[in-house]
Order: C-alpha cells, then sequence, then structure tokens
C-alpha cells in the first residue's frame, strides 16, 4: 500500500501492521528533511504531489517488488506540504522471511519512487531564496509539459560539467546548447544501446528515450557494464534512467517500458531528432529503418556478431539509401546468429555503441558524419576497417521510386520462416504424430529441463553427424531454446528432402505451453 499524508509520518506508521509470524526480517528506510543541500542552508521544505497518479504509480511500485523480490509485505508513506528540518519525509518497510530479500525490495522501492512519482520538492533557503529540486519526475513515462528544456542558456552547473567538450572550437556554448535541445531515441538498452545512452547523457544531449521492455539478466552483465548483478530481474530501461540521471542530473529522460511495434513506432520515434537502433533482431531493425525513411527521421544503426562490427547512418535526403536497399525482405531467423546463440566479446558492442553516440553527437552539432551511403565494418582480430559502399536501390520497397510499403503494417515485420509451427493448442494425438527431437545442449536441458519423456535429444553440435534415421514419410518437431538453431536444422532437413520436418515456435517454452495445456509428462511416440 502507497499513501500520501499530509500529517506526520511517525502518527501514521506507528500501526503499519507489517509485522506478522511468517516475516523472519523487516527493513524499513526513513528519509528526513535535512538542514543543507548543495551547499545552501535549508530552513524548510515542501513537497507537492500529483496524488492520484502518484498513489497509482506508487502501488505499481510495491506490487512490482512483491513480484520481483521473495517478500510478505511492503508499504510506502509519503509526506506532502510543508515539512520542517528533521521531520520524516518518506518511510519504506518491507517484511520477508530473509533480509537478503528484504534489503533489496526497499532498496528497489525507494530508487523507483524517487524516479518515477508526480513528487516535487521545493527547498526555501536561509537567504530567502526558494527553488524547485529535480527529485521528483526524473524520468518516466513521456510527459511533453515537463519535457521542456530551456537550451537558450547553460547553468553554471552545466557550464561547468561540459567544459572540456565547449572549449572544442567545432562545440562551443553554442554547440552545447544545440546537444541540449536535441531528443535522441535508443531502441534497446543493452550491449549497444547501455553504452551509447551513457555518452549521450554525458555529452549533454538534452533529451533521451530509453525504449526498451526487458528486465536485467545474468548473462547481460559482460557487454552491458552500466548494471549492476544485483539489479537481476528488474527493468533495464528503469535502471538506465536511474544510472544515466545519476550521471547528469541536468538531461530529461523518457522511459519507453514497451516493444517497439508497427502499432507503436510512430508514436514513439516521431517525438525524436535521431533514432539509435541498438537492437539484434531482424523484425525491429527493419522496423526502424521504415520508420527512419517514412516518417523523414536520421537513424544510426549498429550491429555486432562475435568479433566483428557494422555501423551504418542514414540521413533522410536524396539518394540516401536504406536497409531495405540491401535486404528488401527480412532474412530468415537464424541466417546469422545473435548475441544469444553465435556469442560475442563484451568490448565489440561498448565500441560500436560509442561510435553510434559518436554519429549522433557529430549530426547535431553539424559535423561529417558516415555517409548514408556507406557501411563501415570493422574487425577486432584482425583490427581491420573497412567501409563498404551501398548506393541506394530505385527499386527499394520503402525508398525506391514506387514504394510498396508506405506505412507501418504488421505483415512486413515477420521474420521469413514457414517451417515453425505454433504447437501451444495442440492436442496430445496431434503432438504424438510427431517426433520430438530436442536439439539444445546437454547444459541448456539441465539449465531448462522439459519434463518430457518422449523427447529424443541430438545436440545441433552432433545433429548433422547423427546417424538417426530421418525419413520422408514421418513428421518431425525439433525445438531449442528459442526455435532459432531448430529452425536452421528444419530448413537443412527439408533441403535434403524431409519436408515434413518444422521447428517449435518460441522453442523449448513453445513446447511447456503445450504440454502444460494438456497436462501430461509422457507420451508414447510412434516409432
Ligand atoms: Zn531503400
Amino acid at each position: 500500500m502507497f499513501s500520501v499524508s499530509q500529517i506526520p509520518l511517525e502518527q501514521v506508521i506507528l500501526k503499519n501492521g507489517l509485522l506478522s509470524q511468517e516475516a523472519g526480517a523487516l527493513v524499513t528506510f526513513e528519509g528526513f528533511v535535512r538542514c543543507h543541500n548543495e551547499g545552501k542552508e535549508v530552513v524548510t521544505l515542501e513537497y507537492d504531489v500529483f496524488d492520484s497518479l502518484a498513489i497509482k504509480e506508487g502501488n505499481c511500485v510495491l506490487t512490482e517488488a512483491k513480484e520481483k523480490f521473495s517478500i510478505l509485505d511492503a508499504k510506502c508513506f509519503h509526506r506532502k506540504g510543508k515539512l520542517a528540518i528533521g521531520e520524516m519525509a518518506v518511510w519504506v518497510g518491507v517484511s520477508a522471511g530473509h533480509r537478503d530479500e528484504a534489503f533489496k525490495a526497499c532498496k528497489y522501492i525507494i530508487d523507483e519512487i524517487k524516479l518515477r512519482l508526480p513528487i516535487w520538492k521545493k527547498e526555501y533557503y536561509a537567504n530567502g531564496d526558494s527553488g524547485w529540486i529535480g527529485c521528483g519526475k526524473t524520468a518516466g513515462e513521456p510527459n511533453k509539459e515537463a519535457d521542456k528544456i530551456d537550451a537558450t542558456a547553460l547553468s553554471q552547473n552545466e557550464i561547468e560539467f561540459y567544459s572540456r567538450q565547449i572549449n572544442l572550437p567545432q562545440v562551443g556554448a553554442d554547440g552545447q546548447k544545440k546537444l541540449k535541445s536535441a531528443k535522441v531515441l535508443a531502441v534497446g538498452a543493452g550491449g549497444l544501446g547501455s553504452p551509447a545512452l551513457t555518452y549521450l547523457a554525458a555529452s549533454g544531449v538534452g533529451t533521451l528515450g530509453i525504449c526498451e521492455f526487458d528486465t536485467l539478466e545474468a548473462s547481460n552483465l559482460h557487454r552491458q557494464p552500466i548494471y549492476a548483478h544485483a539489479d537481476i530481474g528488474i527493468s533495464k530501461a528503469h535502471l538506465a534512467a536511474k544510472e544515466l540521471k545519476t550521471l547528469n542530473p541536468f538531461i530529461h529522460l523518457r522511459i519507453h517500458n514497451e516493444k517497439l511495434t508497427a502499432a507503436n513506432v510512430r508514436n514513439i520515434v516521431q517525438e525524436y531528432d535521431i533514432l539509435l537502433d541498438c537492437t539484434d533482431n531482424f523484425p525491429v531493425k527493419f522496423l526502424l529503418s521504415d520508420a527512419a525513411v517514412l516518417l523523414k527521421i536520421p537513424l544510426v544503426q549498429a550491429s555486432v556478431y562475435q568479433f566483428e562490427g557494422q555501423l551504418k547512418v542514414y540521413q533522410p535526403k536524396e539518394g540516401a539509401s536504406c536497409l531495405r536497399c540491401l535486404w528488401p525482405k527480412i532474412p530468415e531467423a537464424g541466417c546469422t546468429g545473435n548475441c544469444a546463440m553465435a556469442g560475442v566479446l563484451g568490448v565489440v558492442p561498448g565500441v560500436f555503441g560509442i561510435l553510434q553516440a559518436a554519429e549522433a553527437v557529430k549530426m547535431i552539432l553539424g559535423l561529417p558524419t558516415l555517409s548514408s551511403n556507406e557501411i563501415l565494418i570493422f574487425d577486432f582480430l584482425s583490427y581491420r576497417m573497412k567501409t563498404l559502399k551501398q548506393t541506394a536501390d530505385p527499386a527499394c520497397p520503402v525508398c525506391g521510386t514506387d514504394p510498396t510499403i508506405i506505412d507501418f503494417r504488421p505483415e512486413n515485420y515477420i521474420e521469413a520462416d514457414t517451417a515453425a509451427l505454433d504447437i501451444k493448442e495442440f492436442s496430445p494425438g496431434e503432438l504424438t504424430a510427431y517426433e520430438i527431437i530436442d536439439v539444445r545442449e546437454e547444459s541448456e536441458r539441465r539449465a531448462k529441463p522439459v519434463n518430457f519423456d518422449s523427447c529424443i535429444s541430438i545436440a545441433t553440435s552432433v545433429f548433422e553427424k547423427t546417424s538417426h534415421p530421418f525419413t520422408k514419410d514421418k513428421k518431425y518437431l525439433l525445438f531449442c531454446e528459442k526455435g532459432i538453431r531448430s529452425g536452421r536444422l528444419v530448413r537443412d532437413l527439408r533441403s535434403r528432402g524431409i519436408l515434413q520436418s518444422f521447428s517449435i515456435l518460441n522453442g523449448a517454452d513453445g513446447l511447456k505451453a503445450c504440454l502444460k495445456k494438456n497436462a501430461f509428462t509422457k507420451v508414447k511416440v510412434l516409432a
């Protein structure tokens, strides 16, 4: 329960009812009004709260904490109105069976509340001055009113922050103001997005959008050092916003905690001056490229693969080539590897994310960037860099002379893969018509066991050497972790004439969904 209180919190929280016989730990956080801030003597303070929204968002934060951590209950009280020095401004309490989870949840709650809730603080100073302090809506969902930036002036603190950059004759105070008024969106806050965002924030890009719907996983950290191991399971968009705001308090951050789709792309990207493609999946890359062409917004794209990276800049002007000039259709899933399957050296996306930030910053400052008809390729093993020429294709389906893609239709962003079957709704009878083959490696099988005794296991690494007798008159269902490797093996089988072979959509999770629906674990396979 999240509450806003006009009376002192000590009286409110006396009977908070958090303790129970099950709770082995109660962790509390208490925030007080202090007598100074940034060298100024504070005499009193006022909190202005947008009550209905704060209560709604505050309760969302508490619900998220309960979902993410093994805790029993959580409560938070926040003061509003005028407070004297030493008065309690905020109280968070978390009860849990174990102290670790209680500590983590308590930290999560206070951090998210500071970041997301529409609560503003006004300090009154001993010298008679007063000022609103950015303690409330430091980041959040897009809010045009709150996002208005005065880029006509730089404060003394900003001049000090950017002084080494302002010293450059190509930047100066005017360049810094251009950066301050710019709005850049990074789609993806992972291996490419987190370094790109870090340097864009540090450079003083005034409004940064973060479009990311994933939560932090342990396997992200080797290439996404903006995050911390202790934050696994938490929304990356919110974590990134918090870090960036800590780095540079003079910028605005907008969180788009959702997947970019044909349905929402226009609304999300049209508010920005420059887009950064920091994703690793084809449908979103094509969607962003089409958005850049159709809505005439510059785009900086990067892709990484093992020890190599590519960089491309698209600026909407005559003769510029887009992604579909090179690939008119989205390639088949699995025709190239992504980070999860093929692996990537952590520093490769780090460097390419920074290159994306560099191109965006130069573009804002009017400095030379990579041309829209070039692709830069850099190999970290040989340290060879090459720039390939790419010309605009007049027959391109989106930027050509007679385009067929003129709006965002979902069917234009589906990977070309007809061999994937959605088996969620399969009955036991339908399922038993197939021979089911698990092509995951042993470590993956151990990590995510599928309790289904009738699976045959042939790891991808031994698949091609296997003597398993595939025959043309049988039907096969292959699955891996996500359905990408199994898709590739199915295409291989089909090229050998085994046409009744299919890959399970969404891999092991797809099969599990079917097994759960049918509530069985054993099936006799027609051998
Ligand atoms: Zn094109």
